[in-house]
This record gives C-alpha cells, sequence and structure tokens, in this order.
C-alpha cells in the first residue's frame, strides 16, 4: 500500500517561560500546515504527535528543529496509508506527560542515563543477571506488546506508576532500564527513580518506536500500542510473535477495538474472529444493549463521527 503520509512522535523537556505562547505558535503552524493530531504544552515542555502529507510533515520537522525553544528536537517519524487522526487539539497542561509525582522533577538534568537501541538488543539477547528491564506503560500496553524478560508494573494508568515504585526496592543495587512507547514516561520515571535512591537507573532512548526503526524490533514480543488511529503496530521483522489474548475466546491476536456498546466502550483485545460473531462488541450482554453502536471492522468510535449511529435492537 502507497504511504504518503508520516506520523510524528516527539516530546522536548526544558522550562518554558511562556507555554501559552507556544500552544498559539503550533496552533498556527499546524493550522497552516495542514497537521492534525496532538500537542500538549505545559512549563516542561512540549509532546507532539501529527500526520499529514510528507511536504507538510517535513516543513513542520524543519520549522521545529530551527526553533531556538527545542535545539535538537528528534522526531521519529513513520511512514502511513492514511492520516489517522481527525483533528488537531493543542492544550496547554501541567505536565506534557501526566505522572502526578509528588516529587517536583526537572527530566533536563534528572532524567537516566540513555541506552541505545543497538545496546538494548545485546542486553535483549543476553540476558544479564544484574540488568533489570523496566516496562514503564499501563496494563493495556503492555498486555499486547512488550520486551522479551521485561518486568511490567501493574498499573491501569502512568499516574499510578509512583505508587509502585516501593515494589521494586529489592532490585535497588541493579541496573534498571526502563522503556516506554516513545521515550518520554522514562524521561520523567527515571527522574523520579533516582530520588528515590535508584541508583542505576537508565532509559531506552527513544523508546519502542525508535527500537523498531534501528534494529528491526527484535525480541520485542507482541504489538505496540500507539495513540492515534493505528492503535497497534508491529514492531519486530526479526522474530515476531503474538503474546496477548483474546478477552473473548482466548485466541492470542493484535486486534485491539472499543467494545461497541456505547456504555460499556471497554478497550480490549478481541479477535477478529470474536469482532465478526459479536459485532464488536465485548460480550452477549453488550450486543443487547439498545446503545450497540454499529460495527464498522474497525471497532474505533470517535466522538462526532460514528460514536452516535446505535444499531436497532428491537428489543
Ligand atoms: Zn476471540
Ligand atoms: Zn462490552
Amino acid at each position: 500500500m502507497e504511504r504518503p503520509y508520516q506520523i510524528l512522535l516527539y516530546y522536548y523537556f526544558r522550562p518554558l517561560q511562556e507555554p501559552q505562547a507556544v500552544v498559539e505558535a503550533q496552533e498556527r503552524l499546524c493550522r497552516e500546515l495542514g497537521l492534525l493530531g496532538r500537542i500538549l504544552v505545559a512549563s516542561e515542555g512540549l509532546n507532539g504527535t501529527v500526520a499529514g502529507p510528507r511536504a507538510a510533515t517535513r516543513a513542520y520537522m524543519e520549522h521545529m528543529r530551527d526553533n531556538p525553544l527545542f535545539p535538537g528536537i528528534e522526531f521519529k517519524v513513520d511512514d502511513w496509508h492514511e492520516v489517522p487522526f481527525l483533528k488537531l487539539h493543542v492544550r496547554l497542561k501541567n505536565e506534557i506527560v501526566n505522572l502526578s509525582a509528588p516529587e517536583e522533577l526537572r527530566p533536563w538534568e534528572e532524567s537516566g542515563e540513555y541506552v541505545e537501541p543497538e545496546e538494548m538488543r545485546r542486553l535483549l539477547r543476553e540476558q544479564p543477571e544484574d540488568v533489570v528491564i523496566l516496562d514503564a506503560r499501563s496494563n493495556y500496553e503492555t498486555r499486547l506488546g512488550r520486551f522479551k524478560g521485561a518486568l511490567t508494573l501493574d498499573i491501569d494508568n502512568f499516574r499510578d506508576l509512583p505508587d509502585k515504585l516501593h515494589e521494586l526496592e529489592h532490585l535497588k543495587d541493579k541496573t534498571i532500564v526502563t522503556y516506554c512507547t516513545g521515550g518520554i514516561k522514562c524521561e520523567k520515571v527515571t527522574a523520579l527513580m533516582k530520588k528515590r535512591g535508584f541508583e542505576h537507573v537508565k532509559q531506552l532512548h527513544g523508546g519502542i518506536v525508535r527500537y523498531a526503526h534501528e534494529t528491526g524490533g527484535e525480541d520485542f514480543e507482541g504489538n505496540c500500542y500507539v495513540f492515534d488511529g493505528r492503535v497497534s503496530v508491529p514492531v519486530n521483522q526479526v522474530n515476531p510473535t503474538v503474546i496477548s489474548p483474546c478477552s473473548v475466546c482466548g485466541a492470542h491476536t493484535v486486534e485491539m477495538v472499543n467494545c461497541a456498546n456505547a456504555d460499556c466502550n471497554a478497550h480490549l483485545l478481541v479477535c477478529h474472529d470474536c469482532q465478526q460473531q459479536l459485532e464488536g462488541c465485548c460480550s452477549r450482554d453488550c450486543m443487547h444493549s439498545e446503545r450497540r453502536r454499529v460495527y464498522d471492522g474497525k471497532g474505533i468510535y470517535y466522538r462526532g463521527v460514528n460514536s452516535k449511529k446505535f444499531v436497532k435492537t428491537g428489543n
């Protein structure tokens, strides 16, 4: 399939004196270039994922690299056959990724040392005993896919992570390498862990996305959860596997949907066969809901687009 569009993933930690001015400038720039996606700005920096035609994403990257606020900004770039966003959102937030740690964090000077993708590949292959690979993401992400041998935390949301760190006390003498989707969560997590006495904590530079680009994704098991219309993307071109069970029948699948019952809307793994049988619902019960939405074969619902088309159930 032809892929004339690009999806950019990027972040930048630094103190911003006038975040509201950055919001306005980003909004203007993206509208001018015709980019869609989501950009969060806070007094600690900027976090974005935007997409559009190649010429537009290229112009955006050039513009950002020339912007004195973001020297050396790094982009993860994926080619795709469509734009996986419906709108542009540029928002002012308290944090550019919401960890809600009680400690004040300054990731630009406190975060963990980088582990580059090639070094990560070696660690995964050799599994040295004094190194722990820690997944900094939430259950719905780690369930879909993770690095071989990685330790996962039982959290439904990133902001639950600070309360879980005490479970890792026994690992304080080990080297801990954290990873996440694109690297931004780890900038904060490693800064927090260092504050809490984890002395040897490092982070995968650029996250799973950059690892996939640079190493072919070796030893990543399953798919990667992404925060755009693609939802679940392959990582591993070297030794791929599928590890996540369909929440209905248990068969392995990488397909994630929202339950078609608007009152349930659960975000979960449902295999292709079960999606067909349950018409995009997560259970027979949900199939009988009066607020069952029309299943379009994708199972993703957008406000104002397909979220209000209900099936007439006749009961
Ligand atoms: Zn199934
Ligand atoms: Zn349901």
